[in-house]
């Protein structure tokens, strides 16, 4: 029996032994949904996966023989890239059309055929109906990916169909490790808490970036003066805020009080779950321990609000004065609900 190992996306390590499995059984699905933002390796780990069906070697993909290397290059005849196309915005009908019409003609380089949709969240409904039936009784050799940002774009039908796997971001061990490995040595901790599980981001920030430990600090005090039950420091956040110069700057310190909070929602359901933002559970075990997680929610939703603002540099100071205020009712509020 041939031996599996999807090692082209990093992380993910039980989806990704659960796939293992199934392709060395060979009781691959026909039919699978792949969800995860942008940039978490939907495409990489779906051509991974094909890559692993069709190599022959006993430790596949081995990434050398003729299928590995066609697959890598883009050039294998058997694999149906489907998109939305540039002056639209979604995927038409006519796409689904051209599945019914090369559905039946057998494969060329491989044993099976695989049809990629990979703007899944971009199928109307309609559009979505007409998927449905080949998803029903696909035909023989043929497999279908979704790949998606968002799942409840897609029909209950169609996932109901379909195996769901949902790309994750990175934890903060497996960041650390990662730019280690890439050889970064410097303010590791700070700059995976400012990268929102991101690699992408975290990359950037390692590279030459020097307000990382600024913005860090600025984040921490943000939380803390947050999460201060008396609420008399609140009116600070505004001057915190205030000292963060660009607006990617902002957007960073925003996302990164996010993903503090999202820690913090986390470890109040489980201890021992992995943190993004916060080096060890402790502080965050001391911060769930403050609000209920509807509270908590709901200062998640201002960060959010403020993070779809484009125009942040003109608004910047009128968006704090206002979020502010919403915050100051949002904990006010809160204190005299029931703590958890
Ligand atoms: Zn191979």
């Amino acid at each position: 029996m041939k031996k599996v190992r999807l090692d082209k996306i990093q992380g993910n390590s039980e989806v990704k032994k659960y796939l293992e499995k199934r392709i060395e059984n060979g009781s691959f699905s026909h039919a699978v949904v792949i969800t995860g933002k942008s940039g978490f390796g939907k495409k990489t780990l779906t051509n991974d996966i094909i890559s692993a069906m069709a190599c022959e070697s006993e430790n596949a993909p081995c990434g050398t023989c003729d299928r590995c290397k066609k697959i890598s290059d883009n050039e294998c005849v058997d694999i149906y890239i489907i998109k939305k196309p540039e002056n639209r915005t979604t995927i038409p009908i006519d796409a689904i059309r051209d599945i019914y019409s090369s559905i039946s003609y057998k494969p060329n380089d491989l044993d099976f055929k695989v049809y990629i949709l990979e703007d899944g969240d971009k199928i109307p409904p309609r559009t979505q109906n007409a998927l449905l039936k080949l998803l029903e009784e696909p035909p023989q050799g043929v497999y279908f990916f979704i790949l998606c940002e968002d799942e409840k774009k897609l029909l209950p039908t169609i996932r109901s169909r379909c195996e769901v796997f949902n790309l994750n971001p990175f934890t903060h061990n497996e960041l650390t490790e990662l730019l280690k490995d890439m050889g970064f040595t410097e303010n590791l901790d700070d700059i995976v808490s400012l990268s929102d599980g991101s690699l992408g981001t975290a990359v950037r920030i390692a590279s030459g970036d020097n307000g990382i430990l600024a913005r860090r600090a600025v984040t921490d005090k943000i939380i803390e003066l947050l999460l201060d039950r008396t609420g008399s420091e609140f009116g600070f956040i505004s001057y915190q805020l205030e000292n963060i110069k660009s607006s990617q700057d902002y957007f960073e310190v925003c996302r990164a009080v996010l993903s503090a909070l999202r820690d913090i929602i986390t470890v109040k359901e489980d201890a021992e779950c992995a943190l993004s933002y916060f080096y060890d559970t402790e502080k965050a075990e001391e911060y769930a321990q403050i609000y209920p997680c509807t509270t908590l929610l709901s200062m998640c939703d201002i960060f959010f609000d403020a993070l779809q603002n484009e125009n942040v540099n003109t608004r910047l100071s009128l968006m704090l004065t206002e979020y502010s205020s919403r915050l100051w009712k949002t904990k006010y509020n809160g204190d005299n609900k029931c703590q958890r």
